[in-house]
């Protein structure tokens, strides 16, 4: 292409999403996606654009006045919010350029339509509650704008990371404007804990949550059957105005916080059908927010880059450019993978049955 037709909120400020040293949260990530994307020759595809910080009115759109007064006490003491959270001005900062760049991705999508890239996606924040390296959701903030700005009427929230998104899936469990579903690691073996398949929402929004926890070493067979068995049914008949997907590389086999199964290539089976999803059938859309930023060990931009070939559909030869591939040693049989898989399945679209007619 090189023709800067894809749009990507990014800024050398990113490198201040630093936790401090041992912190599994690298901040290198942001700068060496860029290179890997110059690698890639794709850096000329890409169009660069500035990030502007969230006002507090933005940040209200989600949180508690009381939460972010506490937010502003931590900052100015640096102190931590969990144990392994610091809050500093740095982290401040940054957490607030991200929800600023999940808003102006939300005007660009509805002017432009396409799909539009911020390194976001802090989902473990709630309308009270920070946790889990995240203060500000930039992933529920922007659905809100998209509904209460940008008079959008169904916003869904496709949410890929390996840990579940315990807090956008708070913000959002009544409300039926917000169809959110979370594919993530079986939560009795990983953190938050949260997303079990009978949590599908309450009152007005029981059924707009769906979770689909993932058993421990599932790969690319059992995530492409949940995707194409939850996700692409719920797109075609929620028919949503925009799609927000995300999520970084963290379900990867070599992560070091996780214990998923998937390759690059399931990575990037998983980012094509959302594709698909926005830009084929009944629930089409044509238009996305994709938000990548999560992902521990060495292994992460490169995972991002092969989810970036598959949102984008662009034929890459992403393993090529990665190190070799790490394999994670023993795990499940595919045999029983698949009969766990089968079950957990049969099990959510039970609860799901009287609230959407494709189950
Ligand atoms: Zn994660």
């Amino acid at each position: 292409m090189g023709d800067n037709n894809i749009p990507i909120f990014f800024s050398e400020q990113l490198a201040k999403f630093n936790f401090g040293q041992g912190h599994p949260f690298h901040p290198e990530r942001f700068a060496s996606f860029i290179r890997l994307l110059k690698k890639a020759e794709l850096i000329d595809d890409i169009h660069k654009m500035g990030l502007i910080s969230a006002t507090d009115e933005d940040l209200r759109m989600v949180h508690d006045d009381n939460y972010l007064a506490h937010i502003k006490y931590l900052e100015k003491i640096n102190g931590r919010i969990t144990m392994d959270t610091p809050v500093n001005s740095d982290v401040t900062g940054v957490q607030s350029l991200i929800v600023g760049s999940g808003l102006q991705a939300a005007e660009l999508v509805l002017e432009k339509g396409g799909i539009v890239h911020t390194f976001g996606g802090l989902h473990h924040a709630g309308k009270d509650y920070g946790e889990g390296f995240c203060l500000y959701n930039d992933v529920a903030i922007t659905a809100k704008a998209l509904l209460e700005r940008h008079g959008q009427k169904r916003v869904l929230i496709f949410d890929t990371d390996a840990h579940q998104g315990n807090g956008t899936m708070d913000i959002f469990y009544d409300d039926p404007r917000v169809l959110f579903i979370s594919i993530h690691q079986d939560p009795r073996t990983l953190y938050p804990g949260r997303g079990f398949v009978n949590e599908i929402g309450v009152g007005a929004g029981e059924g707009y949550t769906v979770n689909i926890p993932m058993p421990p070493y599932s790969s690319y067979f059992q995530y492409e059957w949940a995707i194409d068995d939850i996700f692409q049914p719920l797109v075609n008949e929620f028919k949503p105005d925009v799609i927000i997907r995300n999520g970084g590389s963290d379900p990867y086999h070599g992560d070091e916080l996780t214990l998923l199964g998937l390759d690059y290539d399931g990575l990037n089976m998983m980012a094509s059908k959302v594709r698909k999803a926005v830009f084929e059938g009944d629930g089409a859309c044509g238009k996305l927010i994709d938000m990548m930023v999560s992902g521990y060990g060495d292994f992460v931009t490169y995972g991002w880059l092969a989810m970036f070939a598959g949102i984008q559909g662009l034929d890459v030869d992403y393993r090529a450019l990665a190190p070799a591939e790490y394999k994670r040693p023993g795990g499940y049989t595919a045999d029983k993978l698949d009969r766990i898989t089968e079950k957990m399945l049969a099990d959510l679209k039970t609860h799901l049955r009287n609230h959407w007619k494709c189950f």
